[in-house]
């Protein structure tokens, strides 16, 4: 009967060049296991571990694609105090235009968040998870930015937006090493959030200063506590001596290659 698939003739093959494969493909796969085992002592000798100089998110082309960053909001209400929601939306426009201005400077488009959601509760917040200890949180998958608003104290709200907006930069900018090797654990988290205060102060030092002066004062208070909590906190976000720091290099810098956390030595992002 004939075979017109080949089925028969190939099956008899097969065993044969199975036998010749296979000791290259155990090689291989030696190889393989040998490379995953010594990933992080390969990624420091070829410089693509986060805090290189030469790691794929040190040497992001916005960094020298981009000048100093026009911080500049006419249109925020003189007295930024009452009505906080009026102040967030109008710093919000504000923000797209300075993000939308700079990444243009390196050829990246600029999309404005999918939405800025100003929250009374955070469970209204568009991440859909369970964790409600915060003051703002961006959900990369929809691009929402939200912020608690929940006193009349609108500094460190101001200072959340920004840090939102950062975030949002990170993602559309692909500045967070996500699709390069970088390990995500908790010093690339620290790396990404003090990138974001550092960004958040680019875009605000000249805004309203007194606002990362809020805030520099806030974050060395955090530093004082001791509870499992804080220490969880520092652990994912840096201490609130490192926030302090950051914030500074972003207000005297003021460009975004003043903000590359990403080449910092472990003990600036600590
Ligand atoms: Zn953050």
């Amino acid at each position: 009967m004939s075979d017109p698939l080949g089925w028969g003739a190939g099956g008899s093959r097969r065993p044969g060049v199975v036998r010749r494969a296979l000791p290259t493909a155990v090689a291989f796969l030696v190889v393989l296991c040998g490379l995953a085992y010594l990933r992080g002592d390969l990624q420091e000798l070829i410089g693509t571990a986060p805090g290189s100089p030469r790691s794929a998110a040190a040497t992001h082309p916005l960094y020298r694609g981009t000048g100093l960053i026009d911080a500049r909001c006419d249109t925020l209400p003189d007295n930024s105090e009452a009505d906080v929601r009026r102040t967030l939306n109008a710093l919000s426009r504000c923000l797209d235009r300075m993000w939308a201005t700079t990444l243009k400077e390196a050829g990246v488009g600029y999309e404005p968040p999918g939405e800025v959601r100003l929250v009374a509760d955070p469970g209204e917040a568009a991440c859909g998870i369970d964790d409600y200890d915060w003051a703002g949180i961006y959900c990369p998958d929809r691009r929402v930015v939200n912020v608690l608003v929940e006193e009349d104290r609108s500094f460190p709200m101001m200072f959340t937006l920004a840090h939102e907006y950062a975030h949002h930069v990170q993602e559309i900018g692909g500045m967070a090493g996500e699709r390069g090797s970088e390990v995500f654990d908790e010093a690339w988290s620290r790396r990404l959030e003090l990138q974001a205060d550092c960004l958040a102060a680019v875009t605000l030092r000249t805004v309203e200063p007194r606002v990362l002066e809020n805030q520099r004062l806030l974050a060395e208070g955090e530093s004082d506590a001791v509870d499992d909590q804080a220490e969880g906190y520092r652990r994912s976000h840096g201490s609130g001596t490192s926030s302090a720091a950051w914030i500074t290099r972003g207000e005297s810098g003021g460009t975004m290659a003043a903000c590359n956390t990403w080449s910092a030595p472990p003990d600036e992002v600590s």
